[in-house]
C-alpha cells in the first residue's frame, strides 16, 4: 500500500467515461437500440438521479421512451401518493413489452410502496439494478446474470486502484439489499476477508474497531460523517457510497477531509460512486438487451 501523503481521489466521472467509451463501441455493434424505462416518485433526489441517467442514455443511444410523462410510451415520474396497484400495473406492462429491455425503479419510495415487492415484480431479465430475488440468489452463488449496479460500481472503483483483493481485510458498513449485501458478496468472490458492519455493530460500540483494521472500507449507511477520518487505516482504500444532505451540502458517510489524509485512495461525495453507478445501469441495460435477444 502507498505512503500516507499520496492520497488519490477516485474521480467517478473519469472511470465512468472509460466505461462509457467501451459501451459506445458495444452499442454500435447491436442491431437495434436497447430501451431502458425508469419509474420514480416525485422527489428532488430522484429527479437529479433520473436526469443523470437520461443524459448518459442519450449520449449512448439507449432509449428511455418518449418524453411527456406517459408510462405507456416512456419513463415516468409518479406522484408521492400513487397506490401500489398503479405501480404494479405499469411494471407488468413494461415486463410484457418486448421493446423494453431494462426497468429501473428509484429509491426513495413512498410508505405505501414496499421496495422488496417492487424488486420482485420486475422481470428478473429486465432488472438492471440487479436486485430481483432471483438475481440476488444468483449473486449469492457467484452466478450473477445481471449484477447489482451500485455494487459493480464499488468494485470498479476499487479495481481502478490496482489493489489485489485476495486476503485483504475488507469492511463493509451497511447491510442493505441494494448496497451492503451485494458489495460484500462481490468482495467475497475476490477472496477478500470480508466483515459486514451495520447498526448493531455501532450500538455494540464496535464500529470504530472494525473500521480501523480495514484495508478496503466500503461505507453505505446513509449517515452523514458516520466514519471519522481518524478511524481510517493509513494506506487503505475508502469507497463512500453515502449520499446525504447536511447544512445544505451533499456529503458522504465518511469525514472526507480528514480521511483523505490517511487513505491511499478515496472517493469524493458527490462525484465518486454516483457517476459510476449511473454508467453501470447503462451497462446492465446493454447486457439485458443482449441476453433477451440471444446475443449474450
Ligand atoms: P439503507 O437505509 O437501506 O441501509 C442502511 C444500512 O446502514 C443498514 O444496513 C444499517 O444497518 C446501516 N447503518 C445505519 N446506521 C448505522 C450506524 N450508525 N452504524 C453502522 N451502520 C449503520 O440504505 P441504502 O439504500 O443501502 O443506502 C445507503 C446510502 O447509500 C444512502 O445514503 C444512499 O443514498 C446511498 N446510495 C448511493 C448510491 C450511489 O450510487 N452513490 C446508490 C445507492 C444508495
Amino acid at each position: 500500500m502507498r505512503a500516507m501523503a499520496e492520497s488519490r481521489i477516485l474521480q467517478g466521472r473519469t472511470i465512468a467515461s472509460k466505461i462509457e467509451a467501451g459501451l459506445q463501441a458495444e452499442i454500435a455493434r447491436l442491431p437495434a437500440a436497447p430501451q431502458l424505462r425508469v419509474l420514480y416518485f416525485d422527489s428532488p433526489a430522484s429527479r437529479v438521479y433520473w436526469h443523470a441517467q437520461q443524459a448518459a442514455a442519450a449520449r449512448l443511444g439507449i432509449r428511455t421512451g418518449a418524453p411527456g410523462n406517459d408510462w405507456k410510451t416512456g419513463s415516468i415520474e409518479l406522484p408521492w401518493d400513487t397506490p401500489w396497484t398503479q405501480v404494479e400495473r405499469i411494471l407488468q406492462a413494461w415486463n410484457a413489452d418486448n421493446s423494453v429491455h431494462g426497468i429501473f425503479v428509484h429509491q426513495p419510495m413512498p410508505p405505501q410502496i414496499d421496495a422488496q415487492q417492487v424488486s420482485a415484480s420486475i422481470d428478473p431479465r429486465k432488472d438492471v439494478e440487479g436486485i430481483h430475488p432471483e438475481n440476488s440468489a444468483r449473486r449469492f452463488f457467484a452466478r450473477a446474470r445481471i449484477g447489482s449496479c451500485t455494487a459493480l460500481a464499488v468494485m470498479e472503483l476499487i479495481e481502478s486502484t490496482g489493489i489485489a483483493l485476495e486476503g485483504k481485510e475488507a469492511v463493509v458498513v451497511g447491510h442493505s439489499d441494494i448496497v451492503g449485501r451485494p458489495v460484500s458478496m462481490l468482495l467475497l468472490d475476490k477472496l477478500a476477508t470480508t466483515t459486514v458492519c451495520h447498526v448493531g455493530t455501532d450500538r455494540a460500540g464496535q464500529l470504530e474497531a472494525h473500521v480501523r483494521r480495514a484495508d478496503v472500507l466500503v461505507v453505505a449507511a446513509g449517515r452523514p460523517h458516520l466514519i471519522k477520518g481518524e478511524w481510517v487505516k493509513p494506506g487503505s482504500i475508502v469507497i463512500d457510497v453515502g449520499i446525504n444532505v447536511k447544512d445544505g451540502h451533499v456529503v458522504g458517510d465518511v469525514e472526507f477531509e480528514s480521511a483523505k489524509k490517511r487513505a491511499a485512495a478515496i472517493t469524493p461525495v458527490p462525484g465518486g460512486v454516483g457517476p459510476v453507478t449511473v454508467m453501470m445501469v447503462m451497462k446492465n441495460t446493454v447486457e439485458a438487451f443482449k441476453q433477451q435477444t440471444g446475443r449474450a
